[in-house]
């Protein structure tokens, strides 16, 4: 069927809607950009009008400014613009993350964003959503990332802090200030007091006064009682790894958390105590499952280990061809970080 090339384009400022004449995450300033998710590299700055899930617009607000144009839906509610039949459904990534379905003439496309299948404590799981042409993620697209449930990481974690705690040791995590730091917050809920950095501070208010509950937490100030913090959690963005801040908290134990940690020997990390391969992506199983779910007759792979992840659909019979795209991998989210200047805030 041709019509898929009618309803998406692949052009220099990203992934095009002729007949809606919109964009999708674009990575350069449009006229209309309907975004799956709050991160830096997929909700970018300069954007005319937005459109995202009703969960991501204060994350957009928070982090693009308060002044943009911006409109949402909830899930599963559709809106067509220029006759395009427009919807968002769960990513199960971060809150508010959604896979951006476009109907136009009974012609199908789903556009991911990131997702991940497993279900987590804190994001709307993810839902899968049949289509022609179905683009997605591959961050971890290699037969080696196989995540363990929810409940097994909980433990895994929760009986770190609690050896921390038996050896005098205060307990820190480092993970991004969205999505990562939400999800940890509810992975420790009720394991001890919760302190987060300014950063993530902030952003949970933003996601709070949208109406989204949180786990309870504490502002980690500048100049917190070490006192007070001793043996406690402590959750702060991954930039702040040999910063000040981290040096004053006492005899802090730190961990990582990331899909990465999956595989041992991750030299940029060997300063940390500990790491935990606590992913918002889908592993290995679930790209493979929701590809199929989809039950797309063509499949653009973007992002991550596209080349692998493609040669493989291809070899079970599923056409499948990369898609070279500007959604970064952390690198992006990084830089977005240390340009927070976290050590004053
Ligand atoms: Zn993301
Ligand atoms: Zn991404």
């Amino acid at each position: 069927m041709k019509a898929e090339k009618e309803l998406i384009k692949f052009t220099k400022r990203g992934i095009y809607c002729p007949q809606g004449k919109f964009y999708l995450d674009p990575w350069y300033p449009v006229e209309y950009a309907i975004i799956s998710h709050g991160h830096a590299d997929h909700a970018r700055w300069g954007m005319k009008r937005y459109l995202c899930q009703d969960d991501s617009k204060a994350i957009l607000q928070h982090r693009i400014g308060a002044d943009i144009k911006i409109d949402s839906l909830p899930y599963n509610k559709s809106k067509t613009i220029n006759g395009v039949k427009v919807s968002f459904h769960p990513a199960g990534h971060v809150i508010g993350s959604a896979q951006i379905r476009l109907e136009y003439k009974g012609y199908i496309v789903v556009f991911t964003g990131d997702y991940k299948t497993q279900p987590d404590f804190i994001s709307q799981p993810f839902e899968s959503v049949k289509c022609h042409t179905f683009i997605t993620e591959s961050t971890f697209g290699l037969p080696i990332y196989n995540w363990k449930t929810e409940k097994e990481l909980q433990e895994e974690l929760q009986n770190w802090v609690k050896t921390n705690q038996a050896n005098n040791r205060t307990s820190v995590f480092l993970g991004y200030s969205l999505g990562k730091a939400q999800r940890l917050m509810s992975l420790l809920d009720g394991c001890d007091d919760i302190y987060v950095h300014r950063a993530i501070h902030n952003l949970n208010n933003a996601i709070s006064n949208s109406g989204i509950k949180l786990p309870k937490t504490t502002l980690l100030t500048a100049d917190f009682d070490k006192k007070e913090l001793q043996n406690k959690i402590v959750i702060m963005p991954p930039g702040l790894l040999g910063s000040r801040l981290l040096k004053r908290v006492p005899n802090a134990a730190t961990a990582i958390c990331s899909g990465w940690m999956q595989i041992r020997g991750n030299r940029r990390w060997q300063s940390v105590d500990a790491g935990f391969a606590v992913s918002d992506h889908a592993d290995w199983n679930g790209l493979i499952s929701a590809v199929r779910a989809s039950e797309a007759e063509q499949v653009y792979v973007t992002h991550g280990s596209q080349a692998v992840f493609s040669k493989y659909l291809n070899e079970i019979g599923i056409k499948a061809d990369e898609l070279i795209t500007e959604y970064g991998d952390d690198k992006m989210i990084e830089a977005e970080n240390e340009s927070e200047n976290l050590e004053t805030s």
